[in-house]
């Protein structure tokens, strides 16, 4: 493990929902510092968003759950996993959404100079990003890009290291981008990797985030739940009811005392791998023997 900087911040201690960590940063600018130190050690990384969806997923998925308990860090992505820290925790944890954390993370790239490979979306919602963002942010080193629809990852992966990318994100939707980069991450030479699903659609501009009350007050899903194009009633009555369950795990957790007792602080390294200690639950025994195998083409559904 490569020691952290004398300048490194170290990285809060993630907390377990449900047993998968979440880091409780404090701010953006903790979470790029924390990203920025990764690039700067040129340490191997991989940051997830976590929401009651992906939650839930893991709950019943040992391959989801063992990718998400491999990442370095999870973020808190939405006002969910908020309540749900401060239900099990009686911690505050600010929202940290990966939407907007890629947004931080492209403007402080450009800032620092990192190369950046954007791996991700339709053919012209990638192209469009990559033009919005270079336009937007004219020092962006864009050092390579890819749409999410591919048949080689392999060749892929050659793309990225011979862009000599830094920093990659992984625009393929939930869960899976985050197998894509789990089952890469070693054969991926750039220090930093983070899934950031529909993050691309929105600087391109084919998607349109919710208006700024719903993200303000962190209830963006609930505007998405009404007013996504593409969703069917199947699939909004699936989200919803995957929150329900986790709402439901998470009060049933917090009513039997689970994950109450968890130290605060941060983590010597500066990297999650002082991992969140995970309370035994049902179904952990089951996930934790999760291997991580060939995802190449699918397509996991939150049910
Ligand atoms: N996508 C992709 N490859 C695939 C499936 C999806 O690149 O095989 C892209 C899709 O075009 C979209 C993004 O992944 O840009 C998924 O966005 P969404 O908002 O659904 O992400 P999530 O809600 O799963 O985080």
């Amino acid at each position: 493990m490569t020691p952290s900087s004398p300048t490194s911040v170290a990285m809060p201690r993630p907390l377990p929902i449900l047993g998968i960590g979440v880091v409780p940063f404090d701010s953006y600018a903790e979470a790029v510092k924390c990203a920025e130190d990764a690039i700067a050690a040129g340490r191997k990384t991989f940051w997830v968003a976590v929401n009651p969806e992906k939650i839930h997923t893991a709950m019943k998925d040992s391959r989801l759950r063992a990718v998400l308990e491999q990442a370095d860090a999870g973020l808190c992505d939405g006002i969910g996993v908020a309540l749900a820290a401060r239900l099990l925790h009686g911690r505050v944890v600010k929202r940290c959404t990966g939407c907007d954390l890629f947004f931080h993370l492209i403007a402080r790239a450009a800032e620092a100079g990192w190369r950046v490979f954007l791996l991700g979306a339709s053919p012209e919602s990638n192209e469009r990003a990559c033009a919005s963002l270079t336009a937007r942010y004219p020092s962006l080193k864009i050092a390579g890009r890819q749409h999410g629809y591919f048949e080689d990852s392999q060749e892929v992966v050659r793309a990225i290291n011979e862009s000599r990318a830094e920093v990659v994100f992984v625009a393929m939707g939930s869960p899976k981008q985050e197998f894509w980069i789990a089952e890469h991450r070693q054969a991926i030479a750039a220090p930093f990797c983070m899934g950031v699903g529909g993050a691309f659609d929105v600087a391109s501009g084919i998607a349109k985030r919710a208006p700024r009350f719903f993200q303000k007050t962190g209830t963006e899903y609930l505007y998405q739940l009404v007013a996504r194009p593409g969703w069917t009633i199947g699939v909004r009555w699936e989200r919803t009811l995957a929150r329900l369950r986790f709402f439901g795990a998470v009060i049933r957790a917090a009513l039997g005392g689970h994950g109450t007792a968890e130290p605060e602080g941060h983590c010597a390294d500066g990297t999650a791998a002082e991992r969140a200690s995970t309370p035994s639950w049902p179904w952990q025994e089951v996930a934790s023997q999760g291997r991580i195998e060939g995802t190449h083409g699918d397509k996991h559904t939150t049910t």
